[in-house]
């Protein structure tokens, strides 16, 4: 029997969280009886900077059951990834699995007993995925699916259909530790620890509560993210274009080497003014990337703190 801590970060929360949390203590206690579950496993909330009344939740229900429900208090909001990775080390230190979800339960806490199963079989990691993807809008779903098949073409593999629900061991929580990044994508690192691995598939259902924390503004910035974090294949793609591009212009150099022997050399403002655009863009495009790495190498190398964590609930035996 293992001891399991279920963090959940929270942002803004306060609408979902007490139902949430209502769910969870039941799926804990329930997993205690049937002894799935060691009687230290907890469920951990981490209060991603809220600036509603998210903490005073946390801390009424650490108040109320101790045994049950430890919070950490993050010192600002520094995003879904960050909390998520403060709540995990933070869990680290008390739980031999720790089982993320997000605080609105769209996904199914049934898929914990599985996943938890799977753990007993042997795997660190255990994934969930969706099975099907009803409830998100036609818009999320496409942009989404769109988002898989572009981070395959960039070289990065992901678990289709997975977000972040998943349950890692120990180990894979140590070696998770290893990884220093400052940009931090987690479901394109994960995969990258290794291990024994498995899928547990769960319907994804609606939010309990309150609205969604990733508009699509959102949503883009964490697709480049992904992207840029963790592959560099966008610059080859425009060394391989200035290449391409290279050669169409001795192409043109002979093209119009001739047109001046021939004696023709009025000819071509069209083919001027549109080269000028074009190269002008390719360039500035070409900037932009490097420019977006550039940006990262020097986040990274800043080697900032990740996070802070302000207060923490955590009662020992
Ligand atoms: N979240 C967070 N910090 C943020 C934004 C979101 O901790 O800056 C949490 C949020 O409280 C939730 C989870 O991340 O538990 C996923 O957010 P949400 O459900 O809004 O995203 P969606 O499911 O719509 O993609
Ligand atoms: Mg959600």
């Amino acid at each position: 029997m293992k001891t399991v801590f279920l963090v959940v970060p929270c942002y803004n929360e306060e609408d979902a969280l007490p139902e949430t949390a209502r769910q969870l203590h039941q799926k804990l206690s329930q997993l205690k009886e049937q002894q799935a579950v060691t009687a230290q496993s907890r469920i951990l909330f981490v209060d991603d900077g809220s600036k509603d009344k998210t903490w005073e939740i946390i801390e009424n229900l650490n108040a109320f059951d101790p045994d049950s429900f430890d919070g950490v208090k993050l010192s600002r909001n520094e995003g879904h990834q960050k909390a998520l990775l403060a709540g995990l080390m933070e869990a680290k230190q008390h739980c031999d699995a720790a089982i993320s979800l997000d605080a609105d339960l769209q996904d199914d806490i049934n898929a914990v007993d599985e996943m938890i199963q799977k753990m007993e079989e042997g795997c660190e990691i255990v994934y969930g995925v969706r099975s099907e993807r009803e409830t998100d809008s036609a818009f999320k779903r496409n942009t989404a699916h769109g988002f898989y098949k572009l981070m395959k073409l960039m070289g990065v593999e992901l678990v289709y259909d997975h977000a972040d629900y998943r349950l890692m061991t120990r180990t894979a929580l140590d070696g998770l530790a290893e990884y220093h990044e400052r940009n931090l994508f987690l479901r394109g690192i994960i995969p990258m620890i290794g291990y024994k691995t498995d899928k547990v598939f769960y319907k994804r259902g609606e939010r309990t509560a309150g609205e969604s924390k990733y508009p699509l503004k959102k949503m883009l910035s964490f697709a480049l993210e992904g992207i840029t974090s963790l592959s560099i294949r966008p610059i080859r793609f425009i060394t391989a274009l200035g290449i391409l591009i290279f050669a169409l212009s001795i192409i043109m150099l002979v093209y119009s080497f001739i047109r001046y022997i021939t004696g023709q050399t009025v000819a071509g403002w069209t083919s001027i003014v549109f080269s000028v655009w074009a190269i002008g863009g390719l360039q500035l495009l070409a900037i932009g990337v490097i420019g977006e790495y550039v940006g990262k190498i020097y986040l990274e190398t800043k080697h900032r703190p990740q996070y802070f964590i302000e207060k923490s609930l955590h009662k020992d035996e």
